[in-house]
């Protein structure tokens, strides 16, 4: 067997647009808002761009294929839960999540404070510490459909070991 390397990255990307009616459910954080990310699931897109990072490091796919939106039992459903379940799957093949960081990429709400409490239930989901989640918001300086408060993106990184 080829020797493989001790650590992987993943890059993950999502974004879900706003729907009239609060709360918006954003890093597992109930945030009180007047508009909430219209999705199959709970529109948690920090949640969904971090799944993806840590299944494409450790090269399990993606989110919509371990989560089909075909799938009755997807809908609405708890993207915290989802991300508890993709750890799951990249531990039983011999992966630890050691270090996740996001971008979130929206004019509104302001990140910063509810960083704090989204870094822990991430880090919660990913079986590491809250020092090992990196959570930034940037506005994109008012261009294109986030500077037009459609919706918002994220992007994440991940970094496995090897347990
Ligand atoms: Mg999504």
């Amino acid at each position: 067997m080829t020797e493989r390397l001790p650590l992987r990255t993943g890059i993950g990307y999502d974004s879900h647009r706003f729907a009239p009616g609060g709360p918006l459910v954003l890093g597992g954080v109930e945030i009180a808002a007047d508009v909430h990310l219209r999705g199959h699931s709970d529109g948690d897109a920090i949640a969904h761009a971090v799944t993806d990072a840590v299944l494409g490091a450790a090269g399990l796919g993606d989110i919509g294929s371990m989560f089909p939106d075909s799938d009755p039992v997807n809908a609405g459903r708890d993207s915290i839960e989802m991300l508890i379940l993709a750890v799951g799957h990249v531990e039983a093949v011999g992966w630890r999540v050691g270090q996740v960081d996001v971008v979130v990429i929206t004019e509104t709400p302001r990140i910063a404070p509810h960083r704090t409490a989204m870094c822990e239930r991430i880090a919660g989901a990913l079986r590491c510490a809250p020092g090992d989640v990196g959570i930034k918001g940037k506005t994109n300086e008012g261009m294109g459909f986030v500077g037009r408060g459609e919706g918002l993106a994220c992007l994440a990184t991940a970094t496995l070991y090897r347990a």
